[in-house]
């Protein structure tokens, strides 16, 4: 299959054409890879079981992973979900269309092949106008994971996604970098207390001047090993991982430069490629040949959309061992450590 990646956002008219094209592919049970606000998502009709076998299918995902259903107006949200709890009504008013992702309990309208098998949907309104833009013209909700193949970086390029997805779908919408580069926050409504499930863009402050207190699933902040159960089933899979041996180095500032010189000397020694991930405050004080920036912590935006970038880059550099700082900002800091250590696969040296 050829893969078409079309530019979206450069003029109204042109930009219509290729949603009304996409919507047409979506409505005959075809894939679309389209940007949204927080990364790049893998569309497909949520209503069309076999729409969402595709979607497993072209990612390599488990299907005991369910996906999300994204809507265009708040009034989709009853033909998704039944017994809206007031809270989601309030939450939605907030943040939608944004990024925030909620749990409820399924319409029968949603398949199970969309929810995993779940009786619960996640459901989100997003912001960026391609996104709306194809829910509205392909008449549809769309379940649409993160376009990246299964336990890769997330997308926030389209080069990205033809990186994972040529020949696989037949049209990647590129609406150029993303804005927040880390996929949404997800809060699970279902049960008495709130509880996060996945951190994003919207931290757990924010949710709280609306709900109240919240729990935090266990597992969302590496707490728990491989083992644990964590209530959103696609948090217990090894994600983001580059193919090197990532580590994270975390302790007082002074200790971690020289713990990771002193390292990926070591490394570099032994004729491994090694590389370095750090912010701008500190990338010049270490002597290994890679060093890579991922931004300044006085700006976390900009840590939080490079980092799927960096780990992607990783890969191209084709480094067997990488030691990153810590990135463990105020408001962010709990989203990009969640990815971080995912990606490390919970290898972290504390000093
Ligand atoms: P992605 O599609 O890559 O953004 O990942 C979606 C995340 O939402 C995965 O971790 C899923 O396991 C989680 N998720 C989707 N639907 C549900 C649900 N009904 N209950 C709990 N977690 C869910
Ligand atoms: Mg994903």
């Amino acid at each position: 299959m050829q893969t078409d990646v079309v530019l979206f956002g450069a003029a109204p008219k042109e930009d219509e054409a290729l949603l009304q094209k996409a919507g047409k592919i979506i409505r005959e049970g075809g894939l679309v890879a389209m940007p949204t606000e927080t990364v790049y998502g893998l569309a497909g009709d949520a209503l069309n079981p076999s729409s969402s076998e595709k979607i497993y299918a072209a990612k390599g995902r488990p299907s005991d992973n369910p996906l999300i259903v994204h809507i265009a107006d708040m009034d989709s949200l009853q033909d998704i979900a039944v017994d809206i709890p007031d809270r989601a009504w309030k939450l939605a008013d907030r943040f939608w269309p944004g990024p925030l992702t909620m749990i409820l309990r399924k319409s029968a309208l949603v398949p199970g092949e969309t929810t995993g098998g779940l009786d619960t949907v996640a459901v989100r309104f997003p912001s960026h106008p391609a996104a709306r833009g194809l829910i509205k013209a392909s008449g549809r909700p769309l379940a649409a994971p993160s376009a990246n193949r299964s336990g890769r970086p997330s997308c926030t390029t389209a080069s990205h996604v033809l990186e994972d997805m040529n020949g696989i779908i037949p049209l990647i919408i590129d609406g150029g970098t993303v804005g927040i580069g880390l996929e949404s926050t997800i809060v699970d409504l279902t049960s008495d207390v709130p509880m996060l499930l996945r951190p994003g863009f919207i931290d757990v402050h924010t949710l709280e001047e609306i709900l109240g207190r919240i729990s935090v699933d266990p597992s969302v902040n590496g707490l728990t090993d491989k083992s644990a159960h964590p209530k959103a089933p696609g948090m217990k899979y090894k994600h983001y991982a580059p193919k090197g041996e990532l580590c994270i180095v975390k302790g007082p500032e002074e200790k971690v430069v020289e713990a990771i010189n002193a390292l990926s000397s070591e490394k570099e020694r032994e004729g491994k490629k090694t590389a370095v991930i750090a912010a701008e405050e500190t990338a010049s004080r270490y002597q290994c040949a890679l060093v890579r920036t991922i931004g300044s912590r006085s700006r976390e935006e900009e840590i939080a959309r490079n980092l799927f970038q960096v780990l992607r880059e990783m890969d191209d550099l084709g480094a067997d061992v990488i030691y990153t700082e810590e990135f463990d900002t105020p408001h962010l800091g709990m989203a990009i450590m969640n990815r971080l250590i995912r990606a490390a696969g919970h290898r972290i040296i504390r000093l």
